[in-house]
């Protein structure tokens, strides 16, 4: 089964306007360089910049997303943003239940879940991130801590088109210990065995699911020519257009 890769861009709080519309500004001169770049490629800025980044990259072939969704569409929810907005604004994809939210916020995975839906009918792909603490990998439990946040956040109607899996292992993120190629193909080759029970085998045959955990240029390359890797979620790296694009160089 041949998947698309897909290069996501996870800006986090970084960077203000001016930093925001040139780092856009340079991927997306470097994504009308390489028209048949073999993968897809996402920016997910900070709320307030979405919609100069879109217009920034407008006609580029870069997609954006947000980095957070509520639940609903609107009302009574101060400081929150609704799919909707998100759709309005020009993004595409939303990245949800990443361990920071998950963390700072508490998000749980039934939150997530009503998110990753919302999201759906907002008619947005939900970049959904799981992925176990080091504690829990050091207990023994990676595989069904992933596969038990699998199945409690993504929604019924969950597709390969609609939502893309993110393994995001705790301890890799922005800590610069990135997992082995063995521990990565381990977890994603998990969680396609149980999106095959979840969505069937041919949604799970296409879905794409994400390596994210301080990936670099000199780590990119292994990583996503693992057989159920299928791109990278990114932080660090990011936030730099020519690491970012050596990246995205990776996928062959
Ligand atoms: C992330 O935040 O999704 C991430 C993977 O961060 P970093 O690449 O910095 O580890």
């Amino acid at each position: 089964m041949s998947r698309r890769p897909l290069i996501a861009g996870n800006w986090k709080m970084n960077g203000l306007k001016a930093d925001g519309i040139a780092l856009a500004e340079g991927v997306a001169a470097k994504r009308r360089a390489e028209p048949d770049l073999a993968c897809d490629v996402l920016v997910c800025p900070p709320f307030l910049l979405v919609s100069d980044v879109a217009r920034a990259v407008a006609g580029s072939g870069l997609a954006v997303g947000g980095q957070d969704c509520h639940a609903k569409t609107s009302g009574a929810h101060t400081g929150d943003t609704s799919p909707v907005m998100l759709k309005d604004a020009g993004c595409s994809h939303v990245i949800l239940g990443h361990s920071e939210r998950r963390t700072d916020h508490g998000e749980t995975d039934a939150q997530v879940k009503a998110k990753a839906a919302a999201a759906h009918a907002a008619g947005l792909v939900a970049i959904v991130c799981i992925g176990e603490t080091l504690a829990q990998r050091d207990g023994g439990e990676t595989l069904e801590v992933n596969r038990r946040q699998l199945k409690g956040s993504l929604p019924e109607g969950a597709n390969a088109d609609n939502t893309v899996i993110a393994y995001e292992p705790v301890w890799a993120i922005g800590t610069g210990r990135v997992a082995s190629p063995e521990q990565a193909q381990e977890v994603h080759a998990a969680i396609r065995a149980e999106l095959v029970k979840l969505v069937g085998e041919t949604e799970a045959g296409k879905m794409r699911i994400l390596y994210g955990g301080s990936m670099k240029p000199e780590n990119a390359a292994q990583l996503i020519a693992l057989p159920d890797v299928d791109g990278g979620l990114i932080g660090g790296a990011s936030l730099k257009v020519e690491d970012f694009w050596a990246i995205a160089r990776n996928c062959a």
